[in-house]
C-alpha cells in the first residue's frame, strides 16, 4: 500500500526538478515521479492541485525545552508543532535543564522524539559543559551517539581557546558549529536593538556591534581550523558583508535567518509591555532588515530557519525588560516564508524549498531533503492559495508567544509526511 500524491507542482532543489506531476510514495520511500501515475489498488489518492510538493522542511534551530522545563515545551509538543509546520527534521538547541552535553541525555531526547514519531529530531550537543564555557563537553561521546552538530545556543562561547579546541574536533568529525553570536560584555542589560525605538522606550538597547564582532572572530577561527562555521539566527547589515567576504576567501560559513528577522523591524514593537516582540538577537531597523532580505534573495543566507523558543503564557506576559528573550516560530515559519518573500518575489518557491529543507539537510550531512526517486519520503504539500488568520490558540506547541497573533498569512501545509506516514493533515476546523 502506498501513496499517490496527484497534481502537485513537484518542487525538488537537489535536482532542479520544478513540474507539475504525480509522485508516489511506496512503503517509506519515493517509489515514483511521473506525469500521470496510476494508483494501485490500495493506494491513498491525495489531490495535491494548485499545491507544491517539496521536501519536508528541515529546521536547524529549535528549543523543545526538554528536559527540565516542560512548562514552556516538550519534545511531544514541540514534534507536534513540528509535524503542522511542515518540518519533518529539526534540530533541538541543548540550553535545557540539565544542559545535553553528555551522551546520555542525547539518547534520552533522541530516543523519545523516535517514540513520539511526528518529526526527526537530531539532537545538538552543547560545546562545554553546562554551557559555562569552562571546559568542553564530552564531544566524542555525542559524536558516537550520532549528534550531527554543536552549539552553545543562547550564548557565545567567550573563550576563544576553548571554541577553536571544539572547532576542531568539529573539522575532524565533519560536523558545523552552530554559533549564536553575542559578546556577553557588550549587551549591557539590553532588551531591544539599540536604536530610534529603544530611545523612545526608554529601554536598553542591543547594538548591532554585540552579534558582528563575535561572528567575525567566529568567521576567523573557521578560516583557521576548517571548520563548517553555521551562524544562527543573524540580524544585523554588517553580518551580510562578513559572510560575503567570507565566502570569497574560501571558509566554510554559512548563514540562517529566521521569519521575524525578516518581516519586522525595530519600529514594528508597540510598547515596551509587549514582549511578544522580545528575542535575541532583537528585531533591527529597517536597513539590517532590508539587507537580510537582499542576502536570502541573492542566497548570501542559505538557510531560514525558526529559532522556535517557546516560553509559559505568564512569562510572556512580563515586559520587555523582566520577560525572556524569543518567541515561537514551527507553526508559522512556512507560511511568513511564502508570505513574506516568495509572493513578494524575493524567492522562487524553489529557493524556499531551498532555504527550508535542502540546504540545511547539506549542512548536517544527511540524506534527507531530496525528494528524488529512491530517497526516503520526508514530503510537505503547501498550499499557496490559501490565507488564514494567526491564532495563537489553535497551536500545537505550549508557547503562544508569537507576535503575529491576528495576522492573515498566505500559505498552509495541507499534508506533511514523515518517513512515508502522513503525520499532519489540515482539517476543515483549521480552515
Ligand atoms: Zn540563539
Amino acid at each position: 500500500m502506498g501513496i499517490v500524491i496527484t497534481n502537485g507542482r513537484i518542487i525538488n532543489p537537489a535536482t532542479g526538478l520544478d513540474s507539475i506531476a504525480d509522485l508516489r510514495i511506496a512503503g517509506e520511500r519515493i517509489d515514483r515521479i511521473a506525469g500521470r501515475i496510476q494508483a494501485e489498488e490500495e493506494d491513498q489518492v491525495i489531490d495535491a492541485a494548485g499545491c507544491y510538493v517539496m521536501p519536508g522542511f528541515v529546521d536547524l534551530h529549535v528549543h523543545l525545552r526538554e528536559p527540565g522545563q516542560t512548562d514552556k515545551e516538550t519534545i511531544e509538543s514541540g514534534s507536534m508543532a513540528a509535524a503542522r509546520g511542515g518540518v519533518t527534521t529539526l534540530v533541538a538547541m541543548p540550553n535545557t535543564s540539565p544542559v545535553v552535553d553528555n551522551p546520555e541525555l542525547v539518547d534520552f531526547v533522541q530516543e523519545k522524539a523516535k517514540d513520539c514519531g511526528m518529526t526527526h529530531v537530531l539532537q545538538a550537543g552543547s560545546i562545554t559543559k553546562g554551557m559555562e564555557g569552562k571546559e568542553l563537553s564530552d564531544l566524542s561521546g555525542m559524536l558516537e551517539k550520532g549528534v550531527r552538530a554543536i552549539s552553545e545556543d543562547g550564548k557565545s562561547v567567550m573563550d576563544s581557546g576553548l571554541l577553536r579546541e571544539a572547532m576542531e574536533i568539529a573539522a575532524d568529525a565533519n560536523i558545523p558549529v552552530l554559533a549564536h553570536c553575542e559578546d556577553i560584555r557588550l549587551v549591557q542589560g539590553g532588551v531591544m536593538n539599540k536604536g530610534k525605538r529603544s530611545e523612545e522606550l526608554d529601554v536598553p538597547g542591543i547594538s548591532n556591534a554585540v552579534e558582528n564582532i563575535i561572528e567575525a572572530r567566529d568567521i576567523m577561527l573557521a578560516e583557521e581550523t576548517g571548520a563548517a562555521l553555521h551562524l544562527c539566527h543573524c540580524s544585523t547589515k554588517e553580518s551580510y558583508d562578513l559572510i560575503r567576504e567570507a565566502k570569497a576567501k574560501g571558509i566554510r560559513v554559512s548563514g540562517e535567518v529566521c521569519p521575524h528577522h525578516f518581516t519586522l523591524t525595530e519600529e514594528d514593537i508597540p510598547s515596551s509591555e509587549d514582549s511578544n516582540y522580545k528575542m535575541n538577537p532583537p528585531l533591527r531597523s529597517r536597513e539590517d532588515r532590508d539587507a537580510l532580505i537582499k542576502g536570502l534573495s541573492d542566497g548570501t543566507f542559505e538557510v531560514i530557519s525558526t529559532d522556535h523558543a517557546p516560553h509559559t503564557d505568564e512569562e510572556k506576559a512580563k515586559d520587555f525588560v523582566h520577560a525572556p528573550f524569543g518567541i515561537v516560530g514551527l507553526e508559522t515559519s512556512a507560511s511568513l516564508t511564502y508570505t513574506q518573500l516568495v509572493k513578494t518575489g524575493y524567492l522562487t518557491p524553489m529557493m524556499m524549498a531551498e532555504k527550508m529543507s535542502y540546504r540545511p539537510a547539506q549542512i548536517l550531512h544527511i540524506d534527507r531533503g531530496d525528494i528524488s526517486e529512491g530517497k526516503m519520503a520526508d514530503v510537505v504539500i503547501f498550499d499557496p492559495n490559501t490565507s488564514y488568520v494567526v491564532d495563537p490558540r489553535d497551536f500545537y506547541s505550549k508557547g503562544h508567544n508569537t507576535p503575529f497573533a491576528g495576522w492573515t498569512l498566505n500559505g498552509v501545509v495541507r499534508t506533511t509526511i514523515l518517513d512515508g506516514r502522513i503525520v499532519y493533515t489540515r482539517t476543515q476546523e483549521e480552515e
